[in-house]
């Protein structure tokens, strides 16, 4: 198909889907957009195209800043706002020839798991459950997972801090990747919790995901996090002399197999191991003890983070301006945050500026008696969650192992203890995917435990993709839809061997 059928069709679904409510805005002047996709074209068939997605429409999560969009993050303070740049992955996206069709539903500022936490309203899934009603679509790039299932955009960006790209992902039956932090820059991405925050990307198949990551990678002087050229080669090194011949190693954690995870959720997990079986590769059960507390733990480091970061949206410095009061005695603050800010967003707020208050974390004068302090303990936790991984993966983390000569002695003693596996495998959420009108009644705390299997890839940094796989065991035609998110889980830095393993299952 030429690029501009590819783009007409895309342009026909935004207004056929409308009702899903997956953009927040979207291209207005659909003659220039289809001109540029012309010129892709053109350059397509004297076989010079600026990348393999030159012409390609791309849909970018509205906390991802674009000079030509407004920048909402579904949020009411930032009404108005206009970014005077293009973040970096948007310019790279534009620079490989890519058009943005426009800028996708969220919760605001990237705060939930059902995409329903915002100031547009909620985003429906292009599935229905066996009743016709509407499913979530999962959080928070809820608004990307569903411009790609019901085909407005070739691909999309999101970002996932604790999962918000493979749990949609997983819940609208595509492929979504979250690669290791830092490898992809977050200038001009909204920061939500800044030591969390990563780009993602969601598309129909791993191929698509790999060629807009590939134009989206690379170190940016401009992100502090962003990974520099000579970690990127030490990286390189250590992948180069890995042992590769033969099998993968597969790692189950035991942990992982909760009493709550839904029978047809287990069995796809199980009929996925006996295909990789099938096909020669290893599977090893491992332990992540750690994991337990994960949930708990991310849960206090994100909204506190959160709570420092939206200090900025005040009236005055950012944030549309409570125009009842003038005065800057706390008055104009307040106001403006009430009114701006959704209950989500004051729900972290508050819950961040709790962990971080001087009486919970216990600071007397100088004296932090750090044991009270609930930030410090759920560092503590990310630590241990860090440790759990390296302990199982055959490659030593890049990060804390600047010598590859942990390499060396982890092939040297493969038998020593259970073997160390390459990647893990795991469902990407417990249960599947609910309907919208059942989220109502219930607490906040539903909603966070579906992050429960995302939540320890992102504390420990780590690539993680969610593929779609078709469901499996009693009732899986009854639920509305037809696949599972099945999880694959790599070492810092590992995002390839990921992608490996991924296309083995798709
Ligand atoms: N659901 C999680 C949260 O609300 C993850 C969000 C995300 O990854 N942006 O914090």
């Amino acid at each position: 198909m030429s690029l501009l059928r590819e783009a007409e069709r895309s342009l026909g679904n935004l207004q056929k889907f409308r009702s899903l409510n997956a953009f927040v805005n979207s291209v207005r002047d659909e003659r220039l957009l289809l001109d540029r996709v012309k010129e892709s074209d053109a350059r397509r068939e004297l076989g010079k195209p600026k990348s393999p997605i030159d012409g390609r429409l791309i849909a970018i999560k509205d906390n991802i800043c674009t000079l030509h969009y407004p920048t909402t993050c579904a949020s009411g303070i930032l009404k108005g706002f206009k970014s005077p740049f293009d973040a970096t992955v948007v310019k790279k996206l534009q620079d490989s020839g890519a058009t943005i069709v426009g800028k996708t539903n969220l919760d605001e500022f990237g705060m939930g798991s059902h995409s329903t936490h915002s100031r547009f309203g909620a985003v429906k899934s292009l599935q229905t459950g066996p009743n016709g009603k509407a499913l979530s679509p999962g959080g928070s790039s809820g608004g990307s997972a569903v411009a790609v299932s019901s085909g407005q955009c070739y691909a999309a960006l999101g970002t996932d801090t604790g999962g918000s790209v493979r749990l949609p992902a997983s819940y609208c039956g595509i492929v979504g990747f979250k690669p290791s932090y830092g490898l992809v820059s977050r200038w001009g991405v909204v920061a939500y919790a800044n030591s969390l925050d990563t780009v993602g990307v969601l598309a129909r198949d791993c191929k698509t995901v790999k060629e807009v990551l590939n134009a989206i990678d690379g170190y940016d002087p401009q992100d502090p996090t962003s990974i520099p050229a000579s970690t990127r080669s030490r990286i390189a090194n250590l992948r180069a002399r890995r042992r590769r011949v033969g099998p993968f190693r597969i790692g189950v954690p035991a942990e992982y197999n909760v009493e709550e995870l839904s029978p047809i959720i287990r069995q796809t997990w199980l009929k996925t191991l006996q295909h990789l079986q099938s096909l020669g590769h290893e599977i090893y059960p491992v332990s992540l003890p750690a994991t337990q507390h994960a949930l708990s733990a991310y849960y206090i480091l994100a909204p506190a983070e959160a709570s420092s970061n939206l200090a900025r949206y005040d009236g005055v410095r950012y944030g549309a301006r409570d125009n009842a009061s003038d005065d800057t005695s706390g008055v104009l603050y307040a106001e403006t945050r009430d009114k701006g800010f959704g209950e989500e967003v004051k729900r972290r707020i508050l819950l961040g500026a709790y962990s971080l208050s001087a009486e919970v974390a216990d600071i007397d004068g100088l004296a932090c008696r750090a044991m009270n302090n609930y930030f410090i303990q759920a560092q503590k936790i990310r630590r241990l969650v860090q440790q759990d991984f390296d302990s199982v993966f055959y490659l030593p983390n890049p990060l804390s192992s600047p010598s590859s000569s942990d390499l060396a002695s982890a092939e040297a003693d493969p038998a020593h203890g259970s073997p160390k596996v390459d990647v893990l495998l795991c469902p990407t959420a417990p249960t599947l995917p609910p309907t919208i009108e059942s989220l109502s009644g219930k607490s906040p705390l539903d909603a966070y435990v579906n992050d429960v299997f995302t939540v320890p890839a992102s504390l420990a940094g780590l690539p993680a993709i969610s593929l779609p796989v078709k469901s499996t065991g009693e009732g899986s035609d009854m639920c509305g839809v037809n696949s599972v998110g099945i999880q694959i889980i790599g070492q810092y830095g590992d995002d390839e061997l990921v992608f490996d393993v991924a296309e083995l299952i798709e």
